[in-house]
């Protein structure tokens, strides 16, 4: 498929790279942004799985650009792979499944608590269904388990999710630990697909539960509050439609565009060059 071509089918795609987003899912991001007002107030944020950035690209241009560097927010934006550097981010190659990963990310906010953590992890695909899932799961339980230990009290927590069988048993685990979750489809995510993000609000752990990387919460140990989120799509109707194909997108004249920031380290560049050598 040639670039012009995944620039009609997909507006967003098209979008992103005429707006220097550096991957359509700013727009995920942002159109949560409009429904939930999840930036408001934030003065410590982690961007978890973060790479390339689209998303530390927003939280950089919606708190730290024209703003007085004395009120800046601080802003921490984790991943395994490496990522070019943003404007106000401080960007840490981890594994936010290893646990070392937290006190590193408490050391930037000097040890205070953060006020939002956002994640949108997804593993790299294999194409094996159930493993996909599995790392997809352990992925989200690494984010909410980090999550649950560097927020303040009523802090937030914004991470994909796919709708797929076991997610009332998630929906179970994060309302113990937070007082409203959302299960929220942004118009950018294509509603063909089964990814949705939950906003978790108002963080509000049980009585006595300590987060512990090491052994993390189980929720038969507690009293199960209620396994459905209410689920909202969000975003401008008048936005475009993420499953739908725009012809208009691209004129006769106008050129693909390059990408915003293509990956620094990508592994397909290893398998190139082992191609190349014979070791493939
Ligand atoms: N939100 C990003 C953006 O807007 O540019 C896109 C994130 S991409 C969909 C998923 C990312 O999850 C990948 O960059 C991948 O490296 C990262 N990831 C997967 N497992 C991870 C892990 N254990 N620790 C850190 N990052 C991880």
């Amino acid at each position: 498929m040639g670039r012009s071509s995944k620039d009609k089918r997909d507006a967003y795609y098209r979008m992103a790279k005429e707006q220097g987003w550096r991957a359509r899912s700013a727009f995920k991001l942002l159109q949560l942004n409009e429904q939930f007002d999840l930036f408001k107030g934030v003065r410590r944020v982690v961007d978890l799985c973060a790479a390339p950035g689209s998303w530390s690209q927003v939280l950089s241009r919606e708190l730290v650009q024209n703003v007085p560097a004395s009120e800046r927010p601080t802003i921490v934006s984790v991943d395994l792979q490496p990522m070019a550097p943003l404007e106000g981010v401080c960007t840490l190659q981890l594994d936010i499944t290893h646990p070392d990963t937290l006190p590193i990310i408490l050391s930037h906010f000097g040890d205070e608590p953060a006020d939002l953590v956002v994640s949108d992890g997804a593993p790299d695909v294999t194409g094996l269904h159930d493993l996909d899932e599995y790392i997809q799961a352990q992925i989200l339980l690494a984010a909410m388990n980090l999550a649950a230990c560097v927020l303040r009290p009523g802090g937030t927590f914004v991470a994909k999710i796919f709708r797929g069988r076991d997610v009332s048993l998630l929906y179970s685990q994060l309302r113990l630990l937070f007082k409203h979750v959302t299960c929220a489809k942004p118009r950018s995510s294509r509603a063909s697909s089964l990814e949705a993000f939950v906003v978790c609000q108002d963080f509000c752990p049980p009585e006595g539960f300590k987060p512990n990387l090491k052994k993390p919460m189980c929720i038969t140990d507690y009293e199960c509050i209620g396994d459905i989120a209410p689920f909202l799509a969000c975003g401008d109707l008048n936005s475009p439609d993420a499953d739908a194909t725009y012809p208009y997108a691209v004129s006769k004249n106008s050129k693909p565009l390059d990408a915003v920031q293509p990956p620094t380290a990508p592994p397909y560049k290893k398998a190139i060059e082992m191609k190349r050598s014979a070791q493939l």
